[in-house]
């Protein structure tokens, strides 16, 4: 029964990653390559390991990567002219500058500097107000995995209470957007949020985007809740947890997403899934010329 419960976040992504297949043959025909490039500068560990998983996943899916490898002292303006080429490269869809970025670099505005247009991450302040305006493009992977999840499991957020734990802009701020444009109510909560579990408990459905290790249990959800738990810790032995205690609010919840298998899965499938469509938008230009 409790099985039944669980929202499946590497079946989602198989789904996704099948359609994704046909579209990148559908416009293969069309002498169109969904091309991703991703910038990595120094040489942060954890940054490594994403931008490789990147680009296994996007190679799987016959989407080309570049990698672009830039020395931690690179400096501000050599990134920006680097950044440049890519923009004007019409073989180019997606641009993605791996964060986060030396001190010394001002990563707010090397990420202003990429064109909106090929901005998969969809950090740049013209996708920013696009989203909150509801005429989003290109959109933050991981609330955008997020939304696809309740989709697939049948979850309409309109009319329900949602909360949001958590107010960054790679995660609470963009789902605060999606589940505002998708008709729930949506209250976000931070650390300064006071009275933080009442709302909790009031949540149809919960986000967590904390970073902490078993920050909700389960008296702090309402009977029957949607939790999707975003949070990827790691403890003294490597083992990764979520911000959720899933073993007791799944048997009060109605569905929550594991950590690992939930949101995490689904992350890279959007990204990958958001190159394509900059892609097919690229397909469609050629065609109108
Ligand atoms: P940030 O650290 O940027 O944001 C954390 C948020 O949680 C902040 O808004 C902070 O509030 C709030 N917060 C911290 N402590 C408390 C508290 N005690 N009570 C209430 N709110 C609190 O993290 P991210 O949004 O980038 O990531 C959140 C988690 O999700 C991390 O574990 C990260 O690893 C994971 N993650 C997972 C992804 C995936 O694909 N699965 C993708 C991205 C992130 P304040 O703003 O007031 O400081």
């Amino acid at each position: 029964r409790l099985l039944g419960k669980i929202i499946d976040g590497k079946l989602v992504a198989q789904h996704y990653t099948a359609e994704m297949k046909r579209e990148v043959e559908a416009l293969g025909s069309n002498h169109i390559v969904p091309t991703l490039a991703v910038i990595i500068v120094g040489e942060d560990d954890a940054s490594k390991i994403y931008v490789r998983n990147k680009h296994r996943r996007a190679e799987g899916i016959g989407i080309h990567s570049i990698n672009i490898r830039m020395p931690e002292e690179t400096t501000q303006l050599a990134l920006l002219e680097r950044i440049d080429l890519l923009n004007s490269d019409p073989e180019v869809d997606g641009i993605l500058v791996q964060l986060p970025l030396p001190e010394h670099i001002n990563a707010q505005e090397v990420l202003n500097r990429i064109n909106p247009d090929k901005d998969v991450d969809g950090f740049h302040p013209v996708n920013v107000g696009r989203l909150w305006s509801n005429n989003a493009q290109i959109v933050p992977s991981t609330p955008f995995g997020i939304m696809k999840m309740l989709a697939f499991y049948g979850v309409d957020p309109a009319g329900k209470q949602a909360v949001i734990i958590g107010r960054s802009t790679i995660v609470g701020r963009p789902m605060a957007a999606m589940l505002l444009n998708a008709n729930a109510t949506v209250t976000i909560a931070h650390s300064q949020t006071k009275n933080l579990r009442m709302l909790s408990q009031q949540a149809d459905i919960l986000v967590v985007a904390v970073g902490q290790s078993r920050f909700i249990k389960a008296e702090d959800i309402k009977p029957g809740a949607v939790v999707i738990d975003v949070g990827m810790n790691r403890d003294e032995n490597h083992k990764l947890s979520g911000d959720v205690d899933f073993e007791a609010v799944i048997q009060k919840a109605d569905l929550v997403t594991p950590v690992p298998g939930g949101v995490g899965p689904m992350t890279i499938t959007m990204l990958m899934q958001q190159t394509i469509n900059i892609a097919k938008r690229r397909a469609l230009h050629a065609i109108q010329n």
